[in-house]
């Protein structure tokens, strides 16, 4: 097919929910793509933080086709390896006690919702201004802003309270006595790679404990090492009681995990997936966490993070609000829309992407070579003049 043709067949068979630039991707490696006339990109978007381990890893590949070969599906009404070695690598890199497996980030988020009511017997939750937690009708409703909600309005679940970000006080003030949890992302990343000030997570934790709501952290963009650590959480040694998380845990096969800490959990029928958790998702996502392990990718990313924001030197530049982010989970906000930069460094073989139209967000694999990383570097110091 050419590429006009798939332009072509998308706007004649499918809903047009999204806007992208027009090129198409044919394949990956590494940290690059390749699109169907042959150009190479730099990825800095990585499948929205989803390719850590980069494209085509050999270790995920081969753990993929050997579980292929195997067993795709079986349901949950079997049970099968690979759901249980994950389960137990999970716990051991979070701290966490058990899993539920899914297949989204916005399905873990629903899963957390739904254990959050279960364990409290309570109805209120407590998100963020900026929030963003998925597209579901529950997880939408616990995501800010007129933008994403607006049509659907008013949703299904409405006892939702927003509070302002980086505010623990706030979130104090608003627990009642039907409060069920709170939900925050440890870094808000959708909108923008908001990045709290240190003991905010640990001062929402001790407001949670001392009222006796629970704590739900969703790391589904912030998990697997993106900004240095496994989880962000780890940054401050905060713990959770329930956590979600999805986006780079398959490296791009799509997986979704909730996780919990110990006594909080469904029991049989409360909750349940067809797919969730199916062996050749799981298989994919271990052999790509051994693949974090083995590279050791939690520390580059906390060190090619540090060294992009050294490097970059575009701190002082008039178009240039902010430089923020951790480990390789950046952000550069502009004074001005970005839309413009990024059609620019398309060009010139970068993909990066907007998030609140001002801000350039870059999450590339966490296997990005510091050449790549150097090249990205000196395309952005270009562009953002
Ligand atoms: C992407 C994202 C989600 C939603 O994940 P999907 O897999 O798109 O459903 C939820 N929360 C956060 C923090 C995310 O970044």
């Amino acid at each position: 097919m050419s590429q006009e043709e798939v332009f072509e067949k998308e706007k004649r068979y499918m809903m047009p929910v999204y806007k992208r630039p027009r090129i198409v991707i044919e394949s990956g490696r590494g940290a690059k793509v390749t699109d169907y006339t042959g150009k190479e990109y730099i990825d800095c978007v990585a499948g929205i933080a989803v390719n850590a381990v980069g494209y085509s890893h050999p270790v995920v590949l081969k753990a993929l086709k050997e579980q292929a070969d195997k067993l795709m599906h079986i349901s949950n009404l079997y049970y099968t390896e690979p759901q249980v070695r994950l389960a137990e690598k999970l716990s051991a890199i979070s701290g966490m006690a058990k899993s539920f497996f899914c297949n989204s980030g916005a399905e873990s988020v629903e899963a957390a919702l739904k254990l959050a009511i279960k364990t409290t017997g309570k109805h209120k939750f407590i998100a963020t201004e900026g929030s963003f937690h998925g597209r579901t009708i529950g997880s939408l409703s616990a995501t800010f802003g007129t933008r994403l909600r607006a049509v659907f309005e008013p949703l299904l679940v409405q006892d939702v309270k927003f509070v302002p970000y980086n505010d623990a006080a706030a979130i104090g003030a608003v627990i009642d006595k039907d409060t069920a949890a709170v939900i925050l992302e440890p870094i808000q990343g959708e909108s923008g790679v908001i990045v709290p000030s240190g003991g905010y997570l640990k001062a929402v934790r001790d407001i949670c404990d001392d009222k006796g709501v629970l704590l739900i952290l969703d790391e589904i963009q912030t998990g697997f090492g993106r900004t240095g650590k496994w989880f962000c959480k780890d940054h401050e040694g905060v713990e959770p009681d329930i956590m979600t998380l999805a986006k780079a845990m398959g490296a791009g096969f799509p997986i979704g995990a909730m996780l919990a800490k110990e006594g909080i959990e469904f029991e049989a029928s409360e909750h349940g997936s067809t797919f969730g958790g199916n062996p050749l998702a799981c298989a994919t996502a271990l052999a790509a966490i051994k693949v974090i392990e083995a590279e050791k990718l939690v520390a580059r990313s906390k060190e090619l993070g540090e060294y992009f924001m050294d490097a970059v030197g575009i701190g002082s530049n008039p178009i240039v609000k902010e430089l923020r982010g951790k480990g390789l989970m950046i952000a550069i906000e502009l004074t001005k829309p970005c839309a413009e930069i990024v059609a620019d460094a398309l060009e010139r073989g970068i993909l990066i992407n907007c998030t609140s139209n001002n801000v350039i967000r870059l999450v590339p694999p966490l296997v990005i070579s510091k050449d790549e990383l150097d090249a990205v570097i000196s395309v952005l110091r270009e562009l953002i003049k």
